[in-house]
């Protein structure tokens, strides 16, 4: 029941009508017994600033940020909490007392995964393919996580070289990727290959290591890294695990609580249906 004493949440994202996140959190919500809400909005760049502004006026409680608005987003908090600063972007927002605070829990989520997976990532070699705003947040887990070596291999090269040198790893061009499977134990997508259709995977291949784990950050579709782990009978798991964990996160930033993941996983099941 919605009254006067309902705390509200949001998502601002453009487009944002495809989102998971209204149907989950207020489920959670609901779960939890909390009197909140979640809605979404769908400022576009020029609109992002006074949606922010406006969330605050309204005493929103707090609010998610997805693309294209996670690193703009930035200069609009009050705080930024010291990782999402080294990520360089935000997805989940507090207000308190007037104040914004910013985080990133877009890596926490991919980190919890692999952990509720049983992938481990402590010592292991792992090939990053993308070098956009997810990879940032994935390479900055894989680093926490201790990973022996990470190797980010990008379409453009000069932006995984960029990258590698910001969070000193190594890039490799994508070409090489194909020698690098011989011992890597974790390749993860962070492109949007696979969005499309017609994409087709951006390497070649030979010798691949045993026990090699394929992680796609893309969901819901037939990707070319989900037909190359197939092809070679290679463990696979898609971004949905990632999705609901960095939800559950925020949930617990604005709650205090911990969400139930089952409930998230049945639910996220019927919504891609
Ligand atoms: P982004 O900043 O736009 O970066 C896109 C990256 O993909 C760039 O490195 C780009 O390479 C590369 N790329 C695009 N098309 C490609 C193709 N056909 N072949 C090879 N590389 C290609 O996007 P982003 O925010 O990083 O998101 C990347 C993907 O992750 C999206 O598909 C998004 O849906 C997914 N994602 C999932 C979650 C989750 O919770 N599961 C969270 C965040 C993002 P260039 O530099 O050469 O252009």
């Amino acid at each position: 029941m919605l009254n006067n004493e309902t705390k509200l949440f949001a998502i601002l994202g453009c487009p944002v009508k495809h989102s998971f996140s209204p149907l989950l959190q207020n489920k959670w919500f609901e779960k939890k017994h909390l009197n909140c809400a979640y809605l979404s909005f769908e400022p576009n760049d020029y609109e992002l600033e006074c949606a922010i502004e406006s969330l605050k006026e309204l005493k929103f409680n707090g609010f998610n940020i997805t693309v294209p608005h996670k690193i703009k987003a930035l200069k609009y908090v009050d705080v930024i909490d010291k990782n999402a600063k080294k990520i360089g972007s935000i997805n989940t927002v507090i207000i308190k007392e007037n104040k914004l605070y910013g985080y990133n829990t877009d890596y926490l989520g991919f980190a919890k995964d692999l952990e509720s997976k049983k992938v481990i990532i402590k010592n292991k070699n792992v090939i990053v393919v993308g070098a956009g705003g997810a990879a940032r947040g994935i390479v900055f887990a894989l680093k926490a996580g201790n990973a022996k070596n990470v190797y980010i291999a990008n379409r453009t090269l000069d932006k995984a070289i960029t990258l590698a040198k910001e969070f000193k790893v190594k890039s490799i061009n994508i070409d090489d990727v194909k020698d690098t499977l011989g011992e890597a134990d974790l390749l993860v997508n962070c492109s949007s290959c696979g969005m499309k259709k017609e994409d087709s995977l951006p390497f070649k291949f030979g010798k691949i290591k045993t026990g090699l784990v394929v992680y796609d950050l893309i969901y819901n579709k037939k990707t070319p890294f989900l037909r190359f782990a197939k092809n070679n009978k290679l463990k696979f798991f898609t971004g949905e695990g990632m999705l609901i964990w960095q939800g559950a996160y925020a949930f617990k930033l604005w709650t205090g609580k911990f969400p139930d993941i089952k409930i998230a996983e049945k639910l996220l099941k019927k919504f891609l249906k």
